[in-house]
């Protein structure tokens, strides 16, 4: 017995030890990491704050334990407009019980200097997945912020300078290949088609670049007003139907079905006599017509043989358009990164189809700009659906807004929540 004993007493001591080992391991290891560290419980008090989040914040680790972490973890977005709950990745962390990233934020000091940060902010579960804390982790990107932004300016300089003489270079090789200007030889004539084609990618290719640098930097030209989607969409769906017919593709508008997954109701379906609700939304019409033909401009690339539905549906906060395709579909391990800078899948359909992979990376960037979201459902071979949710603006809002100066309400669609 004694022997047994002996053993046992061991075995927690060694227990113990080993525990008290780890514990100086992880004390070791968050009190020297450059980034902060910073424990909250669920009352929202600071219960850990280790030496960078010191450094960060001009607090001091005794001051800050202990009190509410908003007046210490002061967010700001780039503009230095404070962040709002629905945008505190802290407060998110706590709400969706899920880990959170924000890599535009700006921390505020005590001092209220401007640092350029990147949160991540992991909730931590009870066993009933209640949240009991959450864990954020910031890191000082000041110096990537400014490198980055000095080459989106460089980029946004260079795209501008370059997409002029390449405009002229375009009009030349048309004019050559137009019979009423120039006589060719059918040879050079196929050269000239050539270069035209290539001339032609590298123009959008220049403007995509300037679009995109713009609207990293918030530059981009937007002039909101109040939009009726049916009619709009209804309209720019006869624009665009043509591109696709040429690749005896079937375009079709629908109006009232969400598809699958969406969590929208019906607001009728295409041939039901019920008063059709109007959805109103707050926006630029070149803007939104920007990222729905490049949406539409993608169906027809990425699909050889069926059909490309634009449709309308929506409840009474969010506007849905989506525009789906029977083409080759999007491999799921794709799907988080499309809305990325530069991102392209990389199969046979890319590799033989020309692009920037720029499109989405604007399409996300302009309807963020409206407060809305843009995702996509995709299915490999069988085809892809990207929907975009923008806030509904209600009818009586919306004849006000149009009655008045469409900038006297601006403010209060800013304040949307995000959806
Ligand atoms: P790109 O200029 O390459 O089309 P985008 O940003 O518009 O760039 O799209 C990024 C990538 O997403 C494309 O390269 C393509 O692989 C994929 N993609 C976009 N839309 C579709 C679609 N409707 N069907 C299949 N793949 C798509």
């Amino acid at each position: 017995m004694a022997f047994w004993n002996k053993h046992k007493k061991v075995a927690v001591g060694q227990v113990v030890s080993k525990l008290q080992m780890e514990q100086v391991k992880s004390d070791i290891i968050i009190n020297s990491i450059d980034d902060g560290v910073v424990l909250i419980d669920a009352q929202k008090i600071i219960r850990l704050f280790n030496p960078a989040a010191s450094k960060m914040t001009g607090w001091n680790q005794n001051e800050a334990l202990g009190l509410d972490y908003k007046s210490i973890m002061r967010l700001v977005d780039e503009k230095n407009n404070p962040y709002r709950e629905d945008q505190d990745p802290f407060n998110r962390a706590f709400t969706e019980a899920s880990p959170v990233r924000d890599n535009q934020a700006v921390l505020v000091s005590r001092s209220e200097k401007f640092l350029s940060v990147t949160v991540s902010v992991s909730p931590l579960l009870d066993e009933n997945k209640a949240v009991i804390g959450v864990v954020g982790i910031f890191r000082d990107v000041s110096e990537e912020r400014t490198q980055e932004r000095q080459r989106a300016e460089f980029i946004s300089t260079a795209s501008h300078e370059m997409r002029t003489p390449v405009a002229a270079i375009e009009g030349y090789l048309a004019l050559a290949m137009n019979d009423n200007v120039s006589k060719i030889d059918s040879k050079a004539r196929g050269f000239l088609e050539k270069a035209h084609a290539s001339t032609k990618a590298l123009g959008d290719l220049f403007q995509d670049l300037l679009t995109s640098a713009k609207a990293e930097d918030g530059r981009l030209s937007n002039h909101p007003q109040v939009l009726e989607m049916d009619q709009y969409l209804e309209q720019l769906t006869q624009d665009l139907r043509f591109a696709a017919e040429k690749k005896a593709l079937t375009v079709e508008y629908m109006v009232g079905s969400g598809g699958a997954g969406t969590g929208l109701i019906d607001a009728r379906d295409g041939n039901s006599k019920v008063i059709a609700p109007i959805y109103y939304v707050y926006a630029d019409p070149d803007r939104l017509r920007e990222v729905i033909t490049n949406l539409f401009d993608n169906s027809v690339k990425y699909t050889d043989s069926g059909k490309i539905t634009i449709g309308l549906t929506g409840n009474n906060q969010v506007v849905q358009l989506y525009i789906k395709d029977t083409g080759a579909g999007i491999p799921a391990e794709d799907i988080p990164h499309l809305f990325e800078k530069f991102y392209r899948v990389d199969n046979s359909a890319t590799r033989t189809v020309g692009g920037t992979g720029l499109g989405l990376f604007i399409c996300r960037k302009i309807i963020e700009m409206y407060h809305g979201r843009i995702w996509t459902e995709s299915e490999l071979g069988k085809g892809s659906t990207f929907y975009i949710n923008l806030p509904r603006l209600e009818a009586n809002k919306a004849a006000q807004m149009k009655a008045n100066q469409p900038t006297d309400v601006l403010p209060e669609i800013q304040g949307a929540t995000k959806i």
